[in-house]
């Protein structure tokens, strides 16, 4: 049976690295693809690791009632499309949604039958060390980040699931496990 899942964790935890292996790992497994509000850093394209839409364009979808979750977050808005995940499961795959805690609070509360996992890090200051390594944000923007995560850190018990990304690739052995267990799939690939 296809299912929901959702990952989320402060951003520079390794939410999207553990979700880019596990689709490695695991087949029949679709990413829901974001819309935002925020400019594309260099080298996403849209469609592919957002849908980039303008405030008006998404407020206009807001009130359209086409998402099923939405926050802002960092001073852009930030949103999962129901026809992403409508689209999928009607495809009978899995959908992974990766989001903030916010929005992962309202997919909670709209599908209680979603599988809802927490990525932490091993320290909180390994989060600074992470966004300052990928490149991505200026300091000012990783100032921000660092105190949403205050927050996002304190709301970890609400999740099923806990995953520490020390090292990455135990974490998404983890992850993976946690995925083929819910899908009822064997913990280990034919191909391994
Ligand atoms: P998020 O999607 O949660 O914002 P990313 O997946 O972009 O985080 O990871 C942030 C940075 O940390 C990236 O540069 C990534 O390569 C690195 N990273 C992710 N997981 C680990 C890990 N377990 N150990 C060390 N570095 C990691
Ligand atoms: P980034 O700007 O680094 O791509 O994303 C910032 C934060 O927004 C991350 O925590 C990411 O998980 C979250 N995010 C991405 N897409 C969505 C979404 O569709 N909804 C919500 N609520 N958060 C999202």
């Amino acid at each position: 049976m296809s299912k929901v899942f959702v990952i989320t964790g402060p951003s520079g935890v390794g939410k999207g690295t553990l979700i880019a292996e596990l689709l490695r790992r695991v087949s029949g497994l679709e990413l829901s693809i974001s819309a935002t509000t925020r400019q594309p850093r260099d080298g996403e394209i849209g469609g592919r690791d957002y849908h980039f839409l303008s405030a008006e364009e998404f407020d206009r979808r807001v009130k359209a009632d086409d998402f099923l979750e939405f926050a802002t977050y960092s001073g852009s808005r930030y949103g999962t499309l129901r026809s992403e995940v409508r689209d999928q499961l009607a495809a009978d795959h899995s959908v992974v949604l990766e989001i903030e805690v916010q929005g992962a609070r309202q997919v909670r509360a709209a599908m209680r039958e979603s599988i809802q996992v927490f990525i932490a890090p091993p320290s909180p200051g390994i989060l600074r060390e992470r966004l300052r390594a990928r490149g991505t944000d200026s300091a000012e923007a990783i100032d921000v980040r660092l105190e949403v995560a205050e927050q996002e850190l304190a709301a970890q018990d609400e999740f099923a699931y806990r995953i520490v990304n020390d090292d990455l690739m135990r974490a998404a052995g983890e992850l993976e496990e946690i995925v083929r267990t819910e899908l009822g799939l064997p913990l280990h690939s034919e191909a391994e």
